[in-house]
């Protein structure tokens, strides 16, 4: 498919969409942006937009609409054919607002990745990383043989500071108030599918591989 069109993953944090987005752009050749990606980026490289974004990445709210809509009307909605999965925006109506003006005639199709909120906690307040070697574990999931080591490498394991309880609590709140109504949004506009988060990843992928066929079908 060589028109150009935007999928918007919807969902909670930890419903898996950038494991997915990630999928779907190695199985299709999609590109993908993710917002809170290209925000983490910034924040490493000390840029001014990272300098603004740190700390209120860090308290779980959102970076303000303007910051957030400049990344996507440079990496998304410029450019040339093909599609692009845009994964972590919109985040509250204005952003929905903005994105169906900016895209113009530019198709867009939306997959709500749906996850319960108990789920959400378990995945991303027991995450932890290794510093060094980057393995991904979760205490409840998938926890170390031996506690707060790394199997692999034997350092010692870390948090994500967005991954603390009380942010990802914050994270939760802000999504019910703000990114939920961006699913009403899209429900009465057609073009909404839903897929079931709390499924393992391969069966969520299968359920993605099948209404991508739908949309590539449209
Ligand atoms: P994510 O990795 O998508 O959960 O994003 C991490 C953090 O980046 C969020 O908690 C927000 O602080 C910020 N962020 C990402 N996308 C947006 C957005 N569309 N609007 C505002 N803030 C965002």
């Amino acid at each position: 498919m060589s028109r150009k069109e935007v999928i918007v993953l919807l969902g909670p944090p930890g419903a898996g969409k950038g494991t997915q987005a990630k999928e779907l752009s190695q199985q299709y050749g999609f590109a993908h942006v993710s917002t809170g990606d290209v925000l983490r980026e910034a924040v490493k490289q000390g840029t001014p937009l990272g300098k603004k974004a740190k700390p209120i990445m860090e308290s779980g709210e959102l970076v303000p609409d303007d910051l957030v809509a400049g990344i996507v009307s440079e990496r998304v909605l410029s450019g040339g054919e093909g599609v692009t999965i845009l994964d972590g925006f919109p985040r509250n109506l204005p952003q929905a607002e903005y994105l169906s003006g900016a895209a113009g005639d530019i198709p867009l199709f939306v997959i709500n990745i749906c996850l319960d909120e108990e789920t959400v906690m378990k995945r991303l307040a027991g995450r932890r990383y290794c510093p060094n070697c980057g393995k991904i574990y979760n205490i409840f999931f998938s926890p170390p043989r031996q506690e707060g080591i790394c199997d692999v490498c034997g350092s010692e394991l870390a948090q994500r500071k967005d991954d603390r309880e009380e942010v990802v609590a914050e994270r939760l709140r802000v999504y019910r108030q703000q990114t939920q109504p961006v699913e009403d949004f899209y429900k009465g506009q057609g073009n909404y599918f839903e897929v079931d988060g709390a499924q393992e990843p391969e069966q969520v992928s299968k359920q993605m591989s099948t209404v991508i066929e739908q949309i590539q079908a449209n």
